[in-house]
């Protein structure tokens, strides 16, 4: 009998495609014209310097958002799992993924530390968790996730409904 369940290397090669697929495609690359955020990310050590906007409502919803810029695939995927991540949700739930996700790249949570105790569950930010056996490559991978909580902190411009 063969067992479906994947071994760690089946997992591996599926988390490096899923990257390569967003840094070559990434999602919701461009200009957001009504963004009420924005922060731009650089990455002296590895060149990558991404600029990301958000819409975010007075309810305090990402109700949409962008990013444009350059960088490693590391960076680029990043910031494309972090807009199919964050859009939608509320600031509040955002700043969750965040600690969730840098905890766990920088070594501040184990995995072996269940992120849902914090309602957090990372989805296809798993894949990038890698990255977190190469220190220099975790300041590509944590880039987009700072910047949206430099504009989540510091506004651009007031967000209104009106
Ligand atoms: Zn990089």
């Amino acid at each position: 009998m063969t067992s479906l369940a994947l071994n760690n290397e089946d997992l591996r090669e599926l988390y490096r495609e899923l990257i390569l697929d967003h840094a070559r495609s990434p999602r919701h690359f461009g200009k957001l014209p009504d963004a009420t955020h924005s922060a731009e990310g650089i990455n002296p050590l590895c060149g990558d310097k991404l600029r990301m906007y958000f819409r975010i409502d007075s309810d305090n919803r990402i109700s949409d958002a962008c990013f444009e810029g350059s960088g490693c695939a590391i960076s680029v995927a990043s910031a494309s799992l972090l807009m199919d991540t964050v859009i939608g949700l509320n600031t509040d739930d955002a700043l969750k993924y965040f600690s969730a996700f840098v905890g766990r790249l920088t070594g501040r949570q184990d995995s072996e530390n269940d992120d849902t105790d914090a309602g957090i569950n990372l989805g296809k930010l798993s894949a990038l968790e890698g990255v977190k056996e190469f220190p220099s490559r975790v300041k590509c991978a944590t880039l987009a996730w700072h910047a949206l909580i430099s504009a989540i902190r510091h506004d651009v411009q007031p967000a209104t409904t009106e």
